[in-house]
């Protein structure tokens, strides 16, 4: 992926006219071609100027897996200087939904999750966040199939590379690039309350999701450490701003540990919480990361969800596609941390 501004500077550089570039820019988003070789509206002289000065493709594809159901599949990448990537392509009925890494890595260090053990390597640009979408389209493309929605939920947290996620968020937004609806993407956060707060300011209708994981300040303290930085009571007075704000429906996403936040005390402080119109919670049940967790039973999660209900909470049990690949919440970059730990 180039951004725009880039190609045309390139394009004007070498004398030739600005709808070259618009060509250039229309072939990457939407013809998904991978290399100026490819762009056939260009003569030839012209590729070759622009193979020699700008890469298309930010990152390059190593590996992918694809889960027993064929719904889910999870590709690894690496960046230009060597880094591992991971993003995860889920195609549950009719949706095709892109979970975009932010970061290699995470310095944010929740207890249950495979990525937050690795710690933070490096920021990814809006271009690398870009081209695992790109790449999740081409895989659809041989089916007739497009990307229907895009959650930066993979590996970092999105706040911490506020700005860049935001510039991935409007290329990809872009109308006369890959066109995606700004109300079909999705930026995750643990909890960083300045962020929430400018990204209620955004012109962009996207939707914001809250990992909470906890109801309490002692149980969220243990399994995300942000929020000894910023706890539930600034954490909730920052999403009351952005509801009041943005008018918007708030999502809360919830890793359910067996035993751990599952509990009838867990149920009765989210219950004080999330009892709100514009609240919804998303339960998903925890796939084994290596940690000292235990996925929960079907009926405890069930009984889980119900009590939460009963008592007013808008409420969703979502379900993970892909644990059979470590492509589900919370195992992105399980095998790479094992392998580095062996
Ligand atoms: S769950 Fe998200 S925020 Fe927490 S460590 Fe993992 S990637 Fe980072």
């Amino acid at each position: 992926m180039i951004e725009r501004a880039v190609i045309e500077e390139a394009v004007t550089s070498l004398g030739e006219p600005r709808y070259r570039a618009r060509q250039v820019y229309e072939a990457l988003t939407r013809g998904l071609v991978t290399d100026f070789a490819g762009m056939t509206t260009l003569p030839a002289r012209l590729r070759e100027e622009l193979a020699a000065r700008l890469t298309p493709v930010t990152l390059t594809e190593i590996e992918t897996r694809v889960s027993r159901r064929g719904d889910a599949r999870k590709t690894l990448f690496a960046t230009a200087d060597g880094h591992p990537v991971e993003t995860v392509l889920m195609t549950p009925a009719r949706r095709a939904t892109v979970c975009v890494s932010s970061q290699v890595g995470c310095a944010v260090g929740c207890a249950f999750c495979a990525s937050g053990r690795l710690g933070l390597r490096r920021d990814l640009s809006a271009e690398e966040m870009v081209d695992q979408v790109l790449s999740a389209q081409r895989a659809l493309r041989p089916e007739g199939r497009h990307v229907t929605n895009v959650v930066f939920m993979g590996m970092g947290e999105p706040f911490h590379n506020y700005d860049e996620t935001l510039r991935a968020c409007r290329l990809l937004n872009d109308p006369e690039g890959f066109s995606l609806a700004a109300r079909a993407m999705s930026v995750s956060t643990a909890g960083v309350v300045p962020g929430i707060d400018r990204f209620a300011g955004e012109a962009l209708q996207l939707n914001l999701a809250v990992s909470l994981h906890a109801g309490t300040d002692v149980l969220r303290g243990e399994l995300v450490p942000l929020n000894r930085r910023y706890p539930l009571a600034a954490l909730f007075a920052a999403c009351e701003r952005y509801v009041t704000r943005t008018r918007r429906k708030l999502f809360f996403e919830y890793v359910v540990l067996a035993d751990v936040n599952d509990t009838a005390e867990q149920a009765a402080a989210l219950t004080r919480r999330l009892r709100r119109p514009l609240y919804h919670l998303n339960l998903i049940a925890y796939n084994a990361a290596g940690g000292p967790f235990e996925r929960p039973r079907p009926d405890a999660l069930v009984a889980f969800r119900k009590r939460l209900e009963a008592a007013g909470v808008h409420c969703t049990v979502r379900r993970s596609p892909g644990d059979d690949i470590e492509a589900a919440c919370g195992q992105l970059a399980l095998r790479k941390v094992e392998g580095a730990a062996r």
